[in-house]
């Protein structure tokens, strides 16, 4: 096994194959917060690229409710658990010195599923990549546990339900989920024929459908349990980032062959999403670039985190925790990182409030945004979650997205404008 950096556990690990980078990296923000579960994307990604025969239970985009929910059943919990049982008692981060560009959350001193696969062996030696596959039980029921609350005491007469923050005493969110594409992906390092790449160009991870064999090792050591079997063809599958139209492609929508966001994203009703290329320097690091939406969000501010990054393949999905629900589960999930992000999200400053206004507001990538300052319009008290009290002031200010050509391509205040609609035009609308 070689040995590669990964910055999200702020030291070097175990991997399969060597350490190499593409020029960009596919990447999202996505923002829990505000999901509402409406399924709209999970529709658009469905109606696009898996919507054939063999496909049913192929659901390359989903949203589920934490904590009881997932797809397939149990995906995390499950996985945690042989992590745990790998390495007992020893699945920790050190948070104590975070260092911003080498390891921003600290360091994890636990096992990944590479370095715990070695504890398990195989008739053909230590695994590569540790992880299970799922039952066809488990692949049944796509949004089992919809809305079903964690925390509470449903007992007649004896309901303590409470939503103050920071934490609700009954409490779920909504979790939209896709592939990462990893920079150490699971299913790449186990897969036995080679089948699976990294893209050097935009770092999306893809199954060479004439190489796959359907052996399912991808299946099993994804441990997002992103990549999906299909019967009929007897081959893998799994999102492909809608590449023609990062590409630029896209004959209908790609103006002048600018990236456009994937279809997931584009639709998101909730504006949870967006998603973006972030460059990748010589040495392999994310290149220092404050002025991308992304890297301010994400490395900047600190303010998104990987999903379950013990896991080991450096995800490039990352999300805005939820703030009401409960910290221990949440620094499971997204790891130490959650009380920085949750502080800046719950007052964010001048600057923020300006990028977090970008999500949704235009279809083409953004690779830069700038702030036009604007007048002071309000000072709202806030409760922080350590029960401090601040007041946020909140200013006009105007934000401008460019995208790959630096174009600009859109222009958003942060006072939103009220539209009136002519009555006599629109008489029948509601
Ligand atoms: S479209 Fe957006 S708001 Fe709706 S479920 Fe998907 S991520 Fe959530
Ligand atoms: S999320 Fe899973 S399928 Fe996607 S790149 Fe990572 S390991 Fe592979």
């Amino acid at each position: 096994m070689s040995q590669v950096y990964n910055w999200q556990l702020g030291r070097t690990m175990h991997y399969p194959y060597e350490e190499k980078h593409p020029q960009w990296q596919f990447a999202f923000v996505f923002n829990t917060n505000r999901c509402i579960a409406c399924q709209t994307c999970t529709m658009a990604c469905k109606s696009t690229w898996t919507f054939s025969r063999g496909q049913e239970s192929m659901w390359w985009n989903n949203v589920e409710s934490k904590p009881h929910g997932g797809y397939p059943r149990s995906w995390d919990s499950k996985l945690l658990g042989m992590l745990e049982t790998a390495n007992p008692g020893g699945q920790a981060w050190d948070a104590t010195a975070p260092d911003p560009a080498a390891g921003p959350y600290g360091q994890f001193k636990g096992k990944t599923i590479f370095e715990a696969a070695q504890t398990r062996i195989g008739p053909e030696g230590p695994q590569t990549v540790m992880g299970y596959l799922p039952t066809e039980d488990e692949w049944r029921s796509p949004n089992i546990h919809e809305d079903s609350a964690a925390g509470s005491n449903f007992a007649p007469g004896k309901f303590d339900g409470s939503s103050q923050l920071p934490e609700h005493r009954v409490w779920f969110f909504y979790l939209a989920r896709l592939c990462n594409h990893c920079t150490y992906p699971g299913c790449l390092g186990a897969c036995p024929r080679q089948a699976i790449y990294k893209r050097p160009e935009d770092g999306i991870v893809l199954i060479d459908q004439t190489r796959c064999r359907g052996y399912r090792r991808c299946v099993e050591g994804c441990p997002y349990k992103k990549a999906m079997y299909r019967g009929n063809t007897h081959t893998s599958e799994k999102c492909v980032a809608c590449y023609p139209r990062i590409e630029g492609k896209d004959p209908e929508i790609c103006e002048d062959g600018a990236p456009v966001e994937t279809r997931c994203m584009a639709v998101c009703v909730g504006k949870i999403r967006m998603q973006g290329l972030v460059e990748i320097g010589e040495d392999g690091k994310w290149a220092p670039n404050p002025e991308s939406p992304l890297y301010y969000l994400i490395r900047e501010r600190q303010v998104a985190l990987p999903l379950y990054p013990q896991f080991g393949t450096e995800p490039n999905g990352f999300y805005i925790p939820p703030r009401w629900v409960p910290r221990g589960y949440l620094h499971q999930m997204f790891g130490p990182g959650v009380d920085r992000a949750i502080e800046q999200y719950s007052c964010p400053d001048r600057e923020l409030l300006g990028v977090l206004q970008l999500f949704r507001a235009q279809r083409q990538i953004l690779f830069k945004f700038q702030i036009e300052k604007g007048p002071k319009i309000a000072e709202i008290p806030v409760r922080m979650p350590n029960g401090e009290e601040r007041v946020q002031e909140l200013f006009n200010d105007t934000i401008i997205g460019y995208n790959k050509f630096g174009k600009e391509v859109v222009r958003v205040t942060v006072d939103e404008p009220i539209i009136h609609r002519p009555a006599e035009k629109h008489a029948n609308a509601i």
